[in-house]
C-alpha cells in the first residue's frame, strides 16, 4: 500500500494519521474532543482499531487532550518522551515563554485560559517511554522513526518518515494565531535548542513539514528562514 497522510483539524491544532503497512496517529488534540476524532475517522474511512500507536509530540494540553479517550477507542499504545510524561500522567502544565513580542503577548493573554484547559486533560499512563535515542516505527508498519527534538518542551519529539515527511509538533508554527507564515515557534522553553534540532532534522533529509499548528509546507521555506537566522551557514542539507 502506498503511504497515506490524513489531517485531523481540532480547532487550531492539527493531528495526523499516517497509514503505510500499519497505521499510527500523531497527537491527540484538545480535551473532550473525541467525537471530532470519531467523525474524522469515519469520514476518512479509518477503522479506529487499525491505529496501533499514538505518538504525542509533546505534553501541552492541546496535543494530548484526547489521549486517554483515543487509547480506549483504538486500543493503541501511547508513546511519549520521558521528559514530558508528567503532563499526561500527572496533568502538569507550564506554558512555555514567548520568544518574540507576539509570543510574549499571547503568553500573557492566554495563560489563565491555558491553565484551566490543561487541568481538563484526563491522566493516562504512557506505554512506550521514549528517551534520547531514535525509536524506529517498523514494528507498527511505518517506515520511519521518532526522534527527540527538544526545545519547545524538554520532551518534544518528531516523527520522520523515510520518504521525507516530517511531523514536528510545535517545532514550527504556521498560520494564525501564531504566525502569518511558516517559521520557528513563537513559544519555546529553549529556542536555541530548537534551532539545533532543525539543523539535525534537515541533515537527515526532509522534504515536507507537517506542523502541529497550521498547514504543511516545503522544507525549502524553513531552510530560508534558518539561513536568515544564521542557524544554517554552510552546512550540507540532505535532499530527498
Ligand atoms: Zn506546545
Ligand atoms: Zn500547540
Amino acid at each position: 500500500m502506498s503511504l497515506q497522510i490524513f489531517t485531523i483539524r481540532i480547532g487550531i491544532n492539527r493531528c495526523y494519521v499516517v497509514r503505510d503497512e500499519g497505521t499510527i496517529l500523531i497527537d491527540a488534540g484538545y480535551p473532550n474532543r473525541i467525537n471530532v476524532f470519531r467523525r474524522a475517522f469515519r469520514k476518512m474511512q479509518i477503522d479506529p482499531g487499525e491505529i496501533r500507536l499514538i505518538v504525542l509530540t509533546h505534553g501541552h494540553f492541546d496535543h494530548i487532550g484526547c489521549a486517554k479517550d483515543l487509547k480506549a477507542l483504538t486500543g493503541a499504545r501511547i508513546a511519549m518522551h520521558e521528559k514530558d510524561l508528567m503532563y499526561l500522567e500527572a496533568s502538569r502544565f507550564t506554558a512555555p515563554p514567548g520568544v518574540n513580542l507576539w509570543g510574549k503577548l499571547m503568553h500573557k493573554l492566554l495563560f489563565p485560559f491555558l491553565n484551566r484547559a490543561s487541568s481538563k486533560v484526563p491522566t493516562e499512563k504512557v506505554d512506550i517511554v521514549l528517551n534520547d535515542e531514535d525509536y524506529p516505527l517498523d514494528e507498527f508498519g511505518v517506515k520511519g522513526k521518532i526522534v527527540h527534538t527538544p526545545g519547545h518542551t524538554p520532551g518534544s519529539v518528531s516523527v520522520l518518515l523515510d520518504t521525507g515527511e516530517a511531523f514536528l509538533g510545535c517545532m514550527a508554527h504556521n498560520g494564525f494565531p501564531f504566525r502569518l507564515r511558516p517559521g520557528l515557534p513563537i513559544f519555546a522553553e529553549d529556542i536555541e535548542q530548537i534551532k539545533e534540532c532543525w539543523k539535525r532534522v534537515l541533515q537527515q533529509g526532509v522534504k515536507m513539514i507537517y506542523p502541529g499548528h497550521g498547514p504543511s509546507f516545503s522544507v525549502k521555506v524553513m531552510e530560508k528562514v534558518l539561513r536568515k537566522e544564521k542557524v544554517l551557514r554552510n552546512e550540507k542539507i540532505l535532499r530527498k
